[in-house]
């Protein structure tokens, strides 16, 4: 698609100098540029700059006048659940109400209860839920996603799961990255060791086999899985081609930093309970780490030392982690209000997050997350006359066009 972008206010390009990401004080980097224009060319951005070129200027194309308005990179959410089925208003509620966990557990089963409304649902259905999610982000601003399996449990399930995040990247608008989470419980119909098992020698090969995922994630926490556990698994994902991400330190610090680091994980994420081992352990690293402040905010839960990892130059990534448990929310932008209000990151911080950093957190930053001539043309347009109005006035969603390798999406 061909496209021209003619005399934006402000173009925030979060460009990247050549680098992955961005960490330390080039996270408050955003690379701003004010009354400029973006020419996108099969899809990919060809030009950028202020005096549009007469060989441009004179293409019969589609244009777009963003006067007195701000454009920005395409908003990546690289940690999300959105398939599942089943609904947990009631769990919320009684939560609310001042239930505890095991009680809630007990009575409408926790995640167990998403586990059973999955295996039950078509994978008709399942695709129809998950689709009208998409669209509610891309109305956010959101350009490429990510999605995990995790609530099957079983061969059969976390497949279907699979194959319907395939399909959506197929079928809807924008690019679905695929990310194997059999590791997110333990199901309740067979043994600990049992289940391990299955992953490692069902799940995993049949998953490479069929290229049903990019990546391969696990839940590491008391209770859930261990240190040597999430190892085997990684060091199996590896041998198959999968890359490794983590669920970690969201409760307790058990040492899934250290484990995912030495694996090569592209991210860690959650990180609400950090200490100084953990600290260490990513310094220096590649390894992106996801802020998920929507959870937090959710569960009243303690916020991650955002400005700590800052501070120590770990690159910082911002994610929704919408799941029907402990964040039911896809809007980014909510999100991104949090980080600034809660994790007490900068503006320009936040927005380094939701697009380079994110893409980083995928891999993608060759390809997406700023606007920089050869990247995907994933361009947002806000109707506000500055950047930081997008943060400033929140709980409005300000958008005013989402274009996916320069197409109008929305
Ligand atoms: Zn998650």
């Amino acid at each position: 698609m061909n496209l021209l972008i003619e005399n934006a206010k402000q173009i925030v390009t979060c460009h990247t100098k050549g680098r992955k990401y961005k960490a330390g004080k080039f996270q408050s980097e955003i690379g701003l540029i004010e009354n400029a224009s973006i020419y996108v060319e099969n899809g990919r951005i060809k030009w950028l700059g202020k005096k549009i070129p007469a060989s441009i200027k004179k293409l019969n194309i589609k244009k777009i006048d963003a006067n007195n308005k701000t454009v920005l990179p395409g908003f990546i959410d690289s940690h999300t659940h959105l398939v599942f089925a089943g609904d947990r208003a009631n769990e919320y509620s009684m939560r609310i109400k001042g239930s505890t966990y095991e009680e809630i557990a007990k009575a409408w089963g926790g995640i167990i209860s998403t586990v059973k409304a999955v295996r039950k649902a078509a994978k008709i259905e399942l695709k129809k839920l998950a689709l009208r999610r998409i669209l509610s982000s891309v109305s956010f601003g959101v350009t490429t996603i990510e999605a995990k399996s995790g609530y099957g449990l079983d061969t059969k399930t976390e497949i279907k799961m699979l194959e319907v995040i395939n399909e959506l990247n197929r079928e809807s608008p924008i690019d679905v990255y695929s990310t194997f989470l059999g590791a997110h419980a333990f199901p309740k119909d067979k043994s600990g060791s049992e289940y391990i098992d299955e992953i490692l020698y069902e799940m995993i090969p049949l998953i490479a086999k069929r290229n049903l995922a990019t990546y391969i994630d696990a839940f590491c926490e008391k209770n859930y899985f261990s240190v040597s556990e999430i190892k085997k698994i990684f060091k199996q994902g590896i041998r198959f081609g999968l890359v490794p991400k983590l669920h970690t330190n969201q409760f307790y610090s058990i040492g899934g930093i250290k484990a995912a680091v030495e694996c090569g994980a592209i991210s860690v994420d959650h990180l609400e309970v950090m200490n100084s081992k953990d600290i260490n352990a990513l310094r220096g690293s590649d390894t992106v780490a996801c802020l998920l402040p929507a959870v937090s905010y959710f569960l009243d839960i303690p916020y991650t030392p955002a400005r700590k990892l800052i501070e120590n130059k770990i690159p910082v990534a911002l994610a929704t982690d919408f799941n029907p448990g402990s964040a039911m929310s896809e809007n980014i932008q909510l999100t991104m209000s949090l980080a600034v209000q809660m994790l007490k990151m900068n503006i320009e911080e936040t927005i380094n997050a939701v697009t380079i950093n994110a893409a980083a957190a995928l891999g993608v930053s060759h390809n997406t997350g700023s606007i920089e001539p050869g990247k995907q043309g994933d361009i947002l347009i806000f109707d506000t006359p500055g950047y930081r109005d997008i943060i400033y006035h929140f709980g409005v969603n300000q958008l005013d066009k989402v274009i996916k390798r320069g197409k109008v999406i929305n």
